[in-house]
């Protein structure tokens, strides 16, 4: 097993005072760099930067970066879900490492689309039912990966859409549900 023990740590960002929104690092004794690559090729759209060396990754509109000494998370709701989202993340890390002989791993460097580019997928119309102001607020957030997709219902649900829907899902490369409203 990569990790097999960890100190955790959970606060609230100083960025964000008030924010209620929770971070967590997982402090490691034993140096993970050697997985980097392979999380690379499994997890998608995480993007691996050698020369720092971390990989970080959108995981449901949290952010995690994977450094060789620590593992943290960003954006989760309450302190229990930033710990439980840790935990999975470590076991998920062990997992990769224990089938490491049957995953290619990749050296790539992958681009993190900017808002811009992403508003230019968006429907435009401002009709804030993400509940952004506007979706040039919400592609920045995007961007960031403090929202997901998904919760541009219009984007989803409006078959006029559907082409911008998945040029969107390439360039973050993400899997969308079929098209339609839900039922
Ligand atoms: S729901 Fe979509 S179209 Fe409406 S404001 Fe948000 S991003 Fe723009």
């Amino acid at each position: 097993m990569l990790i097999e023990k960890y100190e955790l740590e959970v606060f609230t960002p100083p960025c964000e005072p008030g924010a209620e929104r929770f971070s967590a690092i997982a402090h490691l004794p034993n140096d993970i760099r050697d997985v980097f690559p392979y999380l690379n090729a499994a997890l998608r759209g995480a993007i691996y930067e050698p020369a720092v060396p971390s990989v970080s990754w959108r995981k449901a509109g949290h952010y995690v970066v994977f450094h060789p000494d620590r593992i943290a998370v960003s954006n989760v709701e309450d302190r229990d879900a930033a710990i439980k989202e840790l935990e999975g993340i470590i076991a998920l890390v062990n997992r990769i490492w224990e089938q490491r002989d049957q995953i290619e791993p990749s050296y790539k460097t992958r681009r993190r689309p900017t808002g811009v580019e992403i508003y230019k997928l968006l429907p435009r119309t401002n009709c804030k039912a993400c509940g952004e102001a506007s979706c040039f607020a919400f592609a920045n957030k995007l961007a960031a990966g403090q929202v997901q997709l998904e919760a541009c219902k219009p984007l989803l649900e409006d078959p006029q859409y559907a082409l911008q829907r998945e040029e969107l899902a390439a360039l973050l490369d993400v899997d969308l549900p079929a098209i339609g409203p839900k039922r």
